[in-house]
């Protein structure tokens, strides 16, 4: 699988120029996006994500022309977004639970392992009866993954996912986010320049709504 966005273009009503013919390929691994605040990280992320218009330009998924097939990439898609609702009074396993429900899971059986699945899979099976309300930064951060993946995304994006958390539960965050590199497309957007160094596979660095520098991250980053 590939994500190709080419051409793309943003410009907001205030006159911001937050895109510019930006054109990036990013195959199947983890994909770091570094770039200083207002670089237009979040516009480029929303707009693959359908979330919001471009001017100009395309984005394609494989075969999905992401930009006109918006319910084709959203059936595909895991977003995590900088700042997601929570629902402190639930535990983990019982929003799981009602969130493949609304997926249309129907089967209690094929849903009970799904989650099981997706609790183990993102660490967080010792504590999936405990309400969101006691979890540390970095385990809500994990439910944020768990819940992304249930639609089985074969594009996952996630938007500064490690703001906040200390090493240990970045670190414990990252094993999670890598397995999941190994079949999905994964963009990790960060502020972390050595975090893109060892996670990813390929980056791309924007400022000021442009692409300056893309690539492999070992390379450029020595280069650096
Ligand atoms: P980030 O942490 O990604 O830099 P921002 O603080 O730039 O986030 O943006 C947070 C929210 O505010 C986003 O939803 C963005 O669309 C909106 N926003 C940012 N800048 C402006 C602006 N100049 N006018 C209107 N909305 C804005
Ligand atoms: P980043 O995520 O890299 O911080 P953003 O995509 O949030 O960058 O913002 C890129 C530029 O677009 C910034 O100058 C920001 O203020 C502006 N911007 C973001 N969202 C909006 C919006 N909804 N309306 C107007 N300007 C915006």
């Amino acid at each position: 699988m590939e994500l190709i966005i080419d051409n793309l273009s943003k410009t907001y009503a205030n006159g911001v120029q937050a895109l510019q013919n930006i054109s990036l390929e990013i195959p199947t691994g983890m994909f770091g996006l570094l770039g200083p605040n207002g670089a237009g990280k979040s516009t480029l992320m929303r707009t693959i994500a359908t979330l919001q218009e471009a001017d100009k330009g395309s984005i394609k998924l494989g075969e999905i022309d992401v930009l006109k097939q918006k319910n084709e990439l959203r059936q595909v898609l895991g977003y995590l977004p900088q700042q997601f609702g929570l629902y402190p009074k639930l535990s983990a396993e019982f929003l799981l639970n009602h969130f493949a429900i609304l997926k249309g899971i129907n089967n209690k059986g094929e849903r009970n392992d799904l989650v099981n699945a997706l609790l183990i899979k993102t660490n967080l099976y010792e504590v999936r009866k405990q309400n969101l309300k006691g979890f540390s930064g970095g385990m809500k951060q994990r439910f944020g993954i768990a819940q992304a993946l249930l639609s089985n995304p074969k594009l996952l994006i996630v938007d500064e996912p490690t703001a906040g958390l200390d090493p240990v539960e970045r670190n414990r965050f990252y094993n999670v986010l890598s397995e999941i590199g190994e079949k999905t497309v994964v963009i990790l957007s960060t502020h972390i320049v050595d975090d893109v160094k060892e996670l990813c596979t390929n980056m791309a660095i924007i400022n000021k709504g442009q692409v300056c520098l893309k690539g492999n991250p070992k390379k450029i980053i020595e280069d650096m």
